[in-house]
């Protein structure tokens, strides 16, 4: 576990020297692109080190830097780049490990442009994939070839909930030089730290929790500093993805309470998922620290905690009555995304047309819910509106 202690120092302090902006507590948005010099020497220095010195801001900006340093130390790494969006941090972590002719190993369903990614633009460079279930240590061996060199991880999956043993998938990838990647945005490295694992890089949205607010999208991707490093030099500078200093700001902000957040959400999903599980119209629920789930052991064993995303199943035979249950909640909100405020609602349904709804297909009468900030009776209050709805 991560000491809470480190953690406030990290969410706080770290990174912000007030002496440079006139003693201001809130670290101000340097919103600019370009950075002046007064001597040739030094600004030769800065153009040789463009990766470290203040340049121009598509490079390093002073309010994203601050925000790095922090995110870094957060995921136990040594350096870290804050892109435009999660997005851009997977893209990124791959396209920079793999060239022409390589093999990768992805857990099957990975977020859904990973997914994209891995199927419509890596074959166009003659980059192959293969999805295993990573529930199981001996599905990897399997799939390693001779060209492996990439293994792709979500754990937990935003979907399936499936976890992978990150110790024993990161000792396998090392003893044949594969590189291991994991989008870390369920956990959050409140939660779990892939890099403490032996995972050489560890992505997540920052959409999600790390700003919490709903109202920014950006993504993290941390590894040594010689990866870091090369992938600046390289992608992140030819594709101009990182964050905006603006959006740097509001995520330092949203880091503030990133802690209280976090131990808030967890309290009241175990209240939620507790009324879930003994409700009569649910058939079935999925989330990582509930007693009865299958990878209960590793989640304990490598997740310090476990946040407000699962899924349950309910009891009907009818697309029209999971309709009507998302339908009537006035609060929980049907929508994509998570790891905000605002508690959600997204049910398998919505991807389904009505004459092919079939209820004998669980996966079709599956509702994925995040528990936000709100009191945990006012959210159960909203359930009951959706289940009275169904009667
Ligand atoms: C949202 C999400 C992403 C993508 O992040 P964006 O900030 O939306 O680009 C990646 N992985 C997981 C698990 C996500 O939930």
């Amino acid at each position: 576990m991560i000491d809470p202690k480190t953690v406030s120092n990290i969410l706080n302090e770290l990174g912000e020297d007030r002496e440079d902006y006139f003693n201001a507590i809130a670290p101000p948005i340097m919103q600019t692109s370009n950075f002046a010099f007064k001597k040739v020497d030094d600004f030769r220095d800065a153009l040789e080190n463009e990766s470290s010195r203040y340049l121009y801001s598509r490079g390093i900006n002073p309010t994203v830097q601050i925000l790095s340093q922090k995110l870094a130390a957060l995921d136990c790494a040594e350096d870290c780049l804050v892109f435009n969006s999660g997005a851009a941090a997977i893209f990124t972590s791959v396209f920079a490990n793999i060239k022409s002719g390589d093999h990768i190993i992805s857990v099957e369903k990975p977020y859904t442009w990973a997914q994209k990614m891995f199927n419509n633009v890596l074959p166009r460079f003659n980059v192959s994939v293969t999805y295993v279930d990573g529930r199981n240590i001996e599905n990897f061996e399997k799939a390693i070839q001779p060209n492996t060199t990439l293994i792709y991880l979500e754990s937990p999956n935003s979907w399936t909930f499936y976890l992978q043993d990150l110790a024993a998938v990161a000792k396998l990838a090392r003893s044949k030089k594969i590189i291991t990647i994991c989008d870390n945005s369920y956990c959050t490295p409140l939660y779990q730290r892939p890099i403490q694992l032996g995972i050489d890089l560890t992505l997540q949205s920052a959409t999600k929790y790390i700003n919490g607010h709903s109202d920014v999208v950006a993504g993290v991707l941390s590894g040594t500093k010689a990866m870091v490093k090369k992938i600046f030099s390289s992608e992140y500078m030819n594709m101009g993805i990182g964050t905006t200093p603006f959006n740097a700001w509001l995520l330092i902000r949203g880091l503030r309470t990133l802690q209280v957040r976090l131990t808030r959400i967890s309290q009241t999903t175990q209240i939620i998922v507790n009324y879930l599980k003994s409700h009569e119209e649910v058939e079935d629920l999925t989330f990582p620290f509930d007693k009865d789930f299958r990878q209960y052991d590793l989640a304990k064993k490598q997740m310090d905690g476990a946040c407000g995303l699962f899924s349950f199943y309910i009891k009907t035979d009818s697309i029209k009555k999971i309709e009507l249950f998302c339908e009537s909640m006035q609060h929980i909100i049907m929508a994509v995304s998570w790891g905000g405020y605002e508690s959600l609602i997204m049910p398998n349904c919505a991807s389904v047309k009505e004459e092919d709804f079939d209820a004998n297909n669980k996966e079709q009468r599956k509702l994925r819910m995040y528990v936000g900030l709100e009191d945990p009776q006012y959210i159960i209050e909203d359930l009951e509106r959706g289940f009275d709805a169904m009667k």
